[in-house]
């Protein structure tokens, strides 16, 4: 079993190598924004909640966050391994997830990091803000909110896991069949 955390910045390709992977590996794939999304169209309490961080471009907090996580990996009892995409945000997000692997007798397998530079990421968002109908795309301002707590509170996670050998960073510039070449690779090469 292998448990992956996609990680990198807001635009450096997660959601797109998350499908490739899911489809190569059969891993289920966990996407807190994909999730918060679904409770915002479905007008749910978490949805209403959810939307009012989200539109700011701020991170829904911890607690709440950390326990629709955890209720999500509950609804695969049969996972063959999981990748995390958009989680964990935080380096209590990132604590939270190790201990809640843990009481399952299972652990993050590795992190691997989409590397992209941050002109690159705000043409990529612009990009897609044409197709996504996502309103946190379509405002520079709440881009470079989204960028700017990512360094802050976001990019700290990377240490959590370099510190326990598991951190992989991953050039995420090229086509995305390279990107996705290097992903698998590297993913091939754990024991
Ligand atoms: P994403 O789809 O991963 O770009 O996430 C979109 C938005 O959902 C983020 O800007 C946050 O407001 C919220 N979000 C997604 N994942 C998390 C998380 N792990 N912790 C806190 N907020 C999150």
């Amino acid at each position: 079993m292998r448990n992956i955390v996609l990680f990198g910045p807001p635009g450096a390709g997660k959601g797109t190598q998350s499908a490739l992977l899911v489809d190569h590996f059969g891993f289920v794939h966990l996407s807190t924004g994909d999730i918060f999304r679904l409770n915002i169209k479905e007008e749910t309490v978490l949805g209403k909640l959810a939307k009012s961080y989200m539109e700011k471009g701020q991170l829904v907090p911890d607690d709440v966050t950390i326990r629709m996580l955890e209720d999500s990996a509950n609804g695969h009892p049969d996972a063959r391994g999981f990748v995390f995409d958009g989680f964990p945000r935080t380096t209590a997000q990132a604590g939270a997830l190790d201990a809640f692997l843990n009481e399952k007798g299972q652990a993050i397998s590795g992190m691997l990091a989409l590397e992209v530079p941050e002109d690159e990421l705000k043409v990529r968002l612009a990009k897609r803000a044409e197709t996504s109908g996502r309103p946190d795309d379509a405002d520079p301002a709440v881009i470079q909110k989204r960028i700017d707590v990512y360094n802050a509170e976001t990019a700290p996670v990377a240490d959590h896991y370099q510190a326990q050998g598991k951190y992989q960073g991953i050039e995420g510039l090229g086509s995305v069949e390279d990107i996705f070449g290097r992903l698998r690779s590297a993913i091939e090469a754990w024991a």
